[in-house]
């Protein structure tokens, strides 16, 4: 299972959970003040593995050639 971060709106807590996949979109209850506004926050680790893949297919797509930008 993977492992989230989420971060509560109501006590500013961050915090993470091992959720399913299917229920990694729906709000998680904050475990300090129990509130189910939450919001999933991406993990660095997905981060970084998602821009990577986004960065390699777009670059790989788009063949401009001239200015190597980083993005
Ligand atoms: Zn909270």
């Amino acid at each position: 299972m993977p492992l989230y971060e989420y971060h509560c709106k109501d006590c500013g807590t961050s915090f993470e959970k091992m959720v399913r996949f299917s229920e990694s979109n729906q709000s998680q209850a904050c475990p300090t003040c129990h509130s189910e506004k939450t919001r999933k926050k991406v993990s660095a680790a997905a981060a970084l593995g998602v821009s990577l893949s986004f960065s390699a297919a777009s670059s790989s797509s788009s063949n401009c050639g001239s200015s190597g930008g980083f993005r």
